[in-house]
């Protein structure tokens, strides 16, 4: 299998060129060149254990890893997992609610981000070299790539986050984390300083080359394609129990990664009937699913943090699809959206962007209510990300196919949203644990260059 650059302007490279490069040379986003057709294998497949999927599903895509070796990077990845079936669904309501949470940060990000921290180290065992990843957070990426990467011997990670400004247990779940490879630095600044440091880093491209620079950011392909799987499985056991034909999915969206996976899902074969985009009120996605038009506006803090998002960086690879594969006319949309802050495609003759999707957005209130409610009905508490994806589908309810809503973190990672809520605290003993664990971070100024030398000091 060989990935090509959605802008078109990149020779075909194999997997592992394709999760070493991150981002295209050419500004685009990396997909597999033909989208494997998988409808006569569904059967079969849903037999499998979570493991056995994760394995058949990638084994498509990763063409340049040799199986045995492969099959042992997904066990690796998930038996940090605290669940036997990796991502269970739950029954609460009319809904199947997938729990996408049981990897050691407690969100969805662990699913991709263990993954492709054991395959980082793999292909530079396999090809030497070291990787030093620097990245930008304002909470939750972060300690899921901490996490996935801790202790490799290849690998050393560095994660900036305004010092003060994220959440006090968001960054124990970060300083906590003592391997010799991980590298807490705390801005005096804001996150947008954060990103701005890491931006001018990586754009003076001697300096990235020279030590080896890499990110782990939502665009990776090995991201996506780990996050495929989780549609399958849960896909496989709502049929099982419902005896329905089709299902459909509710994603609480930001940077469109999540709900990606799940169109790629549907593109191999699986019978998906709708896509239900849920946002907050960031809702740059649900208006161009619901007008044609994308155009950026300025960020809102929400109560769902981890979708605050202006521009989501996945959104290139639907697009592609949407214009029909075509790579010059994706690449001429995206130099005018660059230019103008906005971008629109036609309508079809149901007035609707694309018949797979529905879209819509839950505002803090509506989180507040939506979480109360499943509280107080069905005794089950949802985090805020959870809530809008879960408010959103109660809008698009269907007789034929279930919905199953992506539960993309534990409530406990948001203590005072869910005192808001249901008046009262929801705990976790890993989050607990960490109220007496020992941290280690590093305080440093807001400056390019401070952060540089820090790095060349620290790069073992
Ligand atoms: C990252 C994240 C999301 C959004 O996922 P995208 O892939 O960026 O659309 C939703 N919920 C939680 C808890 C997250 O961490």
């Amino acid at each position: 299998m060989k990935y090509i650059s959605t802008r078109g302007r990149m020779e075909p490279v194999g997997f592992q060129d394709a999760v070493m490069t991150g981002l295209a040379p050419d500004g685009g986003l990396l997909l597999p060149e033909k989208l494997p057709q998988v409808g006569d294998r569904l059967e079969e497949w849903a037999q499998l254990s979570y493991q056995e999927l994760a394995f058949e599903i990638i084994s498509l895509f990763a063409t340049d890893i040799p199986p045995a070796d492969l099959a042992e990077l997904i066990t690796d990845s998930y038996a940090t997992f605290d669940h036997a079936e990796v991502a269970p669904s739950v029954e609460v309501g009319d809904f199947q609610i997938l729990e996408l949470f049981h990897g050691p940060t407690l969100a969805f990000k662990d699913v991709a981000l263990q993954f492709l921290g054991n395959l980082f180290e793999y292909i530079l065992e396999q090809r030497g070299g070291k990787l030093n990843i620097l990245g930008a957070t304002s909470g939750d990426t972060g300690s899921a790539a901490i996490h996935g990467v801790r202790g490799k011997p290849n690998i050393n990670i560095f994660i900036m986050h305004p010092a003060g400004r994220t959440s006090p247990l968001q960054e124990k779940q970060m300083t906590s984390v003592l391997d010799d490879n991980v590298f807490n630095l705390a801005v005096d600044g804001t996150f947008d300083d954060c990103q701005n440091i890491m931006k001018t880093t990586f754009g003076d491209v001697g300096f990235k080359t020279a030590h080896s620079l890499g990110s782990v950011n939502s665009v990776n392909w090995a991201r996506v394609l780990a996050q495929t799987v989780y549609y399958f499985y849960a896909a496989f056991r709502t049929m099982e129990k419902t005896g329905t034909k089709s299902v459909q999915f509710s994603v609480p969206t930001g940077n469109f990664g999540d709900i990606l996976a799940g169109y790629l899902a549907q593109r191999m074969g699986l019978p998906i009937s709708k896509l239900i985009l849920a946002t907050n009120e960031n809702d740059i996605l649900s208006r161009f699913f619901n007008s044609g038009t994308y155009g950026m506006a300025d960020v809102v803090p929400t109560l769902s943090p981890s979708m605050d998002i202006q521009v989501a960086s996945n959104f290139e690879r639907y697009l592609y699809y949407k214009v029909g594969e075509d790579a010059e006319k994706l690449a001429a949309m995206m130099d005018n959206f660059n230019e103008n802050g906005s971008l629109s495609v036609p309508l079809n003759e149901n007035g609707a962007v694309d018949d797979l999707f529905v879209a819509g957005r839950g505002d803090t209130a509506a989180t507040l209510a939506t979480i109360k409610k499943y509280h107080d009905q069905y005794g089950y508490v949802l985090d805020p990300h959870t809530a809008v994806g879960v408010y959103v589908a109660e809008q698009f309810k269907s007789e034929e196919a279930p919905t199953i809503c992506l539960a993309t973190a534990h409530p406990a990672k948001f203590t005072q949203a869910i005192i808001d809520a249901i008046g009262e605290a929801v705990h976790h003993p890993t989050l607990d644990a960490l109220a007496n664990a020992e941290t280690r971070c590093d305080s440093i100024a807001n400056d390019v260059d401070a952060v540089k030398e820090y790095l060349v000091g620290h790069i073992m």
